[in-house]
């Protein structure tokens, strides 16, 4: 599918045209994958577009840089203005938003501390993640043969360019194999995450997610179906899970900002079922809280 386009990216400061939005071959996160990036979405809301938690999503951006030694020379609330500018430059209602902070042209070799950083963000329209179907009535998952990367390799914690071939080689080999997405666990066999989700299981009632330290994203959708979860009564504990845990789960669902909640009916060919009572409820609050259908959490709603 050929990637939808707008008028206008932001780049370094400047609203560029989409086209003229390139880079040299010689970028250094081209070759080492010297980068770190977000995933966001702006809603329609009954009072215009909303950008869901965008302030979270630059503090984890400027987390990540902190990480990889990168200034961006931008402050999260520069950020925050540039992607509200950057929207109503586009006119755009709903639609996905994507900053990249990297290393650019300027020097080769390992040591990224020489080049340059530039700073971009990207705005386009992208429908449901693992789409409508999905989103309706589940999609199909399974463990990869593939492990998530360790805490002391590639830190599953930052949303770092390179450490997503990891993701990659998961989904391509999930894909081949006729699921949806892939489930990885880690090197200990712990249940990690999705490719580009957060998992979550209902076992007697109780909602279950791996915990931070076993290697995952610390993911904002994770973090919000905590909070709402708990302000709905519903018990959430963060634990490690093995893989029984999701061949024996009454539920299982996956979260993030593209994915949005995603019910799971289907892991490696053993049945979860249809969207459950816990999964259908968590997937309503969700989606009413970010369009901005329940004024409790208008908070995390960043007006355009
Ligand atoms: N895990 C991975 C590996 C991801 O790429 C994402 C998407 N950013 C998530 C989890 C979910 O994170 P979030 O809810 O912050 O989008």
């Amino acid at each position: 599918m050929a990637q939808p386009t707008v008028d206008k990216i932001w780049m370094d400061g400047a609203l560029v045209d989409w086209a003229d939005a390139t880079v040299h071959v010689l970028t250094h996160a081209l070759h080492y994958g010297s980068g770190v990036f977000e995933g966001i979405r702006c809603y329609e809301t009954p009072d215009g577009p909303a950008v869901f938690r965008l302030t979270e999503h630059m503090l984890r951006l400027e987390r990540s840089c902190k990480m990889m030694r990168m200034d961006m020379g931008y402050s999260v609330e520069d950020l925050v203005e540039a992607t509200k500018q950057l929207i109503a430059a586009n006119g755009l209602k709903e639609c996905y938003i994507r900053p990249l902070v990297f290393r650019g042209y300027g020097v080769m070799g390992l040591n990224p501390l020489p080049a340059p950083v530039g700073v971009t963000i990207a705005v386009w329209p992208w429908d449901s993640y693992l789409g409508e179907k999905a989103m309706k009535h589940g999609a199909t998952a399974g463990v990869s043969s593939w492990r998530q990367r360790s805490n002391n390799a590639t830190p599953p914690q930052i949303k770092a360019c390179g450490a997503y071939i990891n993701s990659s080689f998961a989904k391509m080999e999930a894909v081949d194999h006729g699921y949806d997405e892939a489930i990885l666990l880690n090197e200990a066999g712990h249940v990690c995450e999705g490719t580009g989700e957060n998992i979550f299981v209902v076992r007697d009632e109780i909602l279950l997610t791996p915990l931070v330290s076993d290697g995952i994203l610390e993911g904002i959708t994770r973090e919000t179906v905590i909070a709402i979860a708990d302000d709905m009564d519903i018990d959430v504990m963060e634990a490690t899970l093995v893989r029984s845990d999701l061949y024996t789960a009454d539920e299982v669902f996956m979260v993030g900002s593209a994915a949005e909640v995603v019910p799971i009916r289907e892991i490696d060919h053993r049945e979860v079922g249809e969207p459950g009572v816990i999964t259908k409820a968590i997937q309503a609050k969700y989606l009413d809280v970010v369009h901005g259908r329940d004024s409790e959490y208008e908070y995390w709603l960043e007006r355009v």
